[in-house]
């Protein structure tokens, strides 16, 4: 029996007293007895304030990317075991963000490779969490173009394989998959619950394959992508979509709480 899963990717919004100020909504909206499981990934700096706030509740604190090294000279990056000292959960991995493939392109196409985020990247950043137990959230899914191509199910293959490689069956049971089309986030444009459904399970087949058949079946696999509470219900309710991972509308804590209650 998978346990429901939703969680809220801020990206670089909320400063620590917007932070602060929205978990305080958040948790007066959301059923405390709740079954289902809540991650809320803010930006690094106010994950100590939101853990303190959110010590005595079920909603637990993640964090948006990692670096794979423990620690060096490496600017601007932050380890597994600095987020380990705030009891940080899960930690999200090849967001297409951070891999530099975006649904929406607002910045010049020329600062792309800033991101540049590789499968061999991704890789060590899940060994980095996995060795200091903490549940890494790995992002799949295609671009527009590469939907139009047909190349959908090739391109999330190769994501699987790349950034799963060299792991244990073992390792993956604290692992969370998430299939975002880059196509859909942060457009408005949601993906058919037929299709979503149907990509997980096919996400959820080649884990079988690489794998075994009982990890896949165990594995939680959410859906990302332009998800919000008029249509987080029909979603959540496919056999293989096991809850959500959610950008913009979890920036709304009325709206998040809507979306949790939906799983
Ligand atoms: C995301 O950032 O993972 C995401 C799904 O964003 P949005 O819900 O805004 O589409």
């Amino acid at each position: 029996m998978r346990t429901r899963l939703v969680v809220g990717n801020w990206k670089m919004n909320n400063t620590v007293t917007e932070s602060v100020a929205a978990v305080e909504t958040f948790v007066q909206h959301v059923d405390a007895k709740s079954s289902v499981d809540v991650v809320i990934c803010p930006p690094y700096l106010a994950i100590p304030r939101l853990r303190d706030l959110l010590r005595n509740t079920h909603i637990k604190v993640g964090a948006q990317d990692v670096f794979w090294a423990e620690s060096g000279a490496f600017t601007g990056k932050v380890s597994a075991k600095m987020l380990d000292e705030f009891c940080v959960s899960h930690v999200i991995v090849g967001h297409s963000e951070t891999r530099g493939r975006f649904g929406k392109l607002e910045t010049p196409e020329n600062t792309l490779g800033y991101f540049a985020e590789s499968g061999a990247t991704i890789n060590l950043k899940i060994s980095a969490l996995l060795y200091r137990a903490m549940s890494p959230i790995l992002c799949v899914g295609e671009t527009a173009s590469e939907r139009e191509a047909g190349q959908t199910e090739a391109v999330i293959r190769t994501q699987l394989e790349e950034a799963l490689t060299g792991l244990d069956a073992a390792e993956l049971y604290g692992t969370v998959l998430a299939y975002e089309p880059v196509w859909a986030i942060g457009t408005g444009n949601t993906c058919d619950s037929a299709e979503a459904q149907r990509v997980c399970k096919f996400i959820r087949g080649v884990v079988g394959e690489l794998f075994d058949e009982h990890v896949a079946s165990e594995l939680r696999i959410l859906y990302g992508g332009s998800v919000k509470s008029s249509n987080s219900r029909e979603l959540f309710s496919q056999p293989d979509i096991d809850g959500g991972l959610v950008g913009g509308a979890s920036l709304d804590p009325t709206e998040f709480s809507l979306i949790v209650m939906s799983a």
